[in-house]
């Protein structure tokens, strides 16, 4: 099965809303031509609106980079997914390593917001990722395994349609340590067999796995290349437009 590859700027804490714009409108004219590639911008709450907008006719789609699992209450602070949708959102990111380690996010709590993102119809970037202290254990594979197990538990096959899964060591983030294609390899073609153990082949196939941690313009296209690797999910390189052209340029 063909995936569309799905290339993902998270902007984190960065950006006004004038400066989200300002971002927003260099990329869509830059971009002349973004052909079968998905690219996504992640910018802050604030800023999800207007560059929503902004985004109409440049092929662009906006994510959020947080969300709650209820529809409405007293949860202060808190946005839910009807209000993402609202505003123009097509994408949310659940379960970045910065919202488990900072603001201590458990796989429990992923799971609910997974279940509630896909349910309005948002497609969820759901990130998973081994620390260096597990990896120097030799326990990469158990924690993996432990965020897919609990992260997805009790999705079927018919709420799975808007899934994707980025792997994102959580030493390579922002560390200029990008993982090698070695590694990486043997990590997809690992969550691709998991899938297919859990789900039935053609929806295990359709999840598009992106890898996120220090990716720039010049290692995206070697990458893309892995078999099993669907997209990118870039931080820090997403904030500027010309890094993030390069990079969406040497996916397509
Ligand atoms: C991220 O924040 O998801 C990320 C991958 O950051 P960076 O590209 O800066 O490593």
């Amino acid at each position: 099965m063909s995936r569309r590859n799905l290339i993902v700027g998270n902007w984190k804490m960065h950006g006004t809303v004038s400066e989200s714009l300002k971002r927003i409108t260099a990329l869509g004219r830059k971009l002349e031509d973004i052909g079968t590639t998905d690219v996504v911008v992640a910018p802050p709450h604030t800023a999800l609106y207007s560059a929503a907008i902004a985004a109409q006719d440049t092929g662009i789609k906006v994510a959020a980079q947080n969300m709650h699992w209820e529809a409405d209450g007293a949860y202060t602070g808190e946005v839910s997914a009807t209000f993402l949708t609202e505003v123009g959102c097509e994408f949310v990111l659940i379960g970045h390593s910065e919202r488990r380690k900072l603001f201590h996010e458990k796989d429990e709590q992923l799971n609910k917001k997974l279940h509630a993102a896909l349910a309005h119809e948002l497609g969820a970037i759901f990130c998973i990722g081994e620390t260096n202290a597990e990896r120097e254990a030799g326990q990469t594979f158990e924690r993996l395994k432990e965020q897919l197990k609990i992260g997805l538990h009790e999705l079927h096959i018919h709420d799975i349609e808007g899934l994707n899964i980025a792997y994102e060591p959580v030493w390579a983030i922002g560390t200029g340590n990008t993982a090698t294609t070695e590694q990486i390899n043997e990590v997809h073609n690992w969550i691709r067999a998991y899938l297919e153990k859990n789900f039935d082949g053609p929806t295990a196939n359709s999840i598009r796995l992106l890898y996120g941690g220090s990716v720039k313009p010049e290692n995206a296209k070697s990458l893309i290349a892995c078999e099993n690797v669907d997209g990118l999910l870039v931080g820090g390189a997403s904030l500027d437009p010309d890094d993030f052209v390069a990079i969406i340029e040497a996916v397509a």
